[in-house]
């Protein structure tokens, strides 16, 4: 009867939740030997000048390595540390990778670190960013971190203030998934950005959705006027390449250009640019 129908359909839906709640208290439970297994990696996805399409630096994006799932998904896993607080573990030990990193590349490449809510709260952040710039002797300037409108809404006032500090030492602040928040103009305005990020979710629809094209559009120009770069992330087509172009985005990152790389991966897109540099210009020997 229709009324088994339900019941087992209900039952089955519940069986499904179970699983999952499951499967995420397993994930939290593993998350906290992750770090000390070695587990972790870091992945760096390319940033492009979207004129001269010359590589600018990358984005440290993490991966967890689990011995029996596989590749788990930072969408899956940084919201489970989030809720548990082993995300400062995991930042902590992300900033410290990501930094060793690019102190090694040359010394135009930048690297953009995502920072959580509970990093911010924690009000040791700019202390530890310090710390890590110190120890790595990496540039600040070569550092940006990532903030997402979630990590500045709970505290508005000390938010600003880990901002403030974080541009004291000379390491550049960016709005990562612009257009997604509850209300990304007033966290515009309220913070001083150095780059705003345009969701890829609108820039997947780029091409064919009129709406999307008018908001990236006018995310670019808002750039413009209060004289942001805007980065646009998710740019897989030559299609939405010229579009942002055409609109004057400074700077792209997505598929068209790259997916996340492992860090020798990373190192061998450096080397060939600098490659491809060289066999443009003429050298020494062949002017004289
Ligand atoms: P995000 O910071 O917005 O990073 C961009 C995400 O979009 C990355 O997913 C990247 O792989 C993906 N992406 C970039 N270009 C394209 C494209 O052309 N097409 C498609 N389909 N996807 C593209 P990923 O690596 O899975 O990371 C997801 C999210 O997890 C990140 O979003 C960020 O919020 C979070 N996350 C990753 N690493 C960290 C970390 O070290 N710390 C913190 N707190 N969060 C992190
Ligand atoms: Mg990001
Ligand atoms: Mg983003
Ligand atoms: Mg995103």
């Amino acid at each position: 009867s229709a009324k088994t129908d339900g019941g087992d359909r209900l039952a089955f839906y519940c069986e499904g939740m179970e699983e999952r709640s499951r499967s995420r208290a397993s994930i939290a439970l593993d998350l906290k030997s992750a770090i000390q297994n070695g587990e972790l990696e870091l992945y760096y996805q390319p940033q492009n000048d979207t004129r001269t399409r010359s590589l600018k630096g990358f984005e440290a994006l993490v991966r967890w390595k689990h011995p029996e799932r596989g590749l788990v998904s930072p969408t899956e896993f940084i919201p489970i540390a989030e809720e548990t607080g082993l995300i400062l573990d995991i930042g902590a030990w992300v900033l410290e990778e990501a930094c060793t990193a690019a102190a090694a590349w040359p010394e135009q490449y930048s690297v953009a670190v995502n920072v959580s809510a509970l990093q911010i709260a924690q009000s040791t952040l700019s202390q530890q960013v310090a710390a890590v710039l110190a120890r790595t002797s990496l540039a600040p300037a070569r550092l940006e971190i990532e903030l997402t409108e979630s990590g500045l809404i709970a505290d508005q006032a000390h938010a600003l203030k880990v901002v403030l500090d974080l541009k004291k030492l000379g390491v550049s602040v960016a709005m990562d998934d612009f257009g997604t928040g509850y209300s990304s103009l007033s966290t515009l305005q309220n913070f001083p950005f150095d780059k705003i990020k345009i969701d890829r979710g609108f820039i997947m629809s780029l091409t064919a959705n009129k709406q999307s094209a008018a908001i990236v559009k006018s995310t670019i120009l808002l750039g413009t006027s209060l004289k942001i770069p805007v980065l646009a992330e998710g740019v897989e087509t030559e299609d939405q390449l010229s579009f942002l172009l055409q609109e004057g985005c400074q700077s792209v990152q997505g598929y068209l250009f790259g997916k996340p790389l492992r860090l020798d991966e990373c190192i061998a897109l450096m080397d060939s640019e600098r490659g491809e540099k060289e066999s443009v210009l003429p050298s020494v020997d062949l002017v004289a």
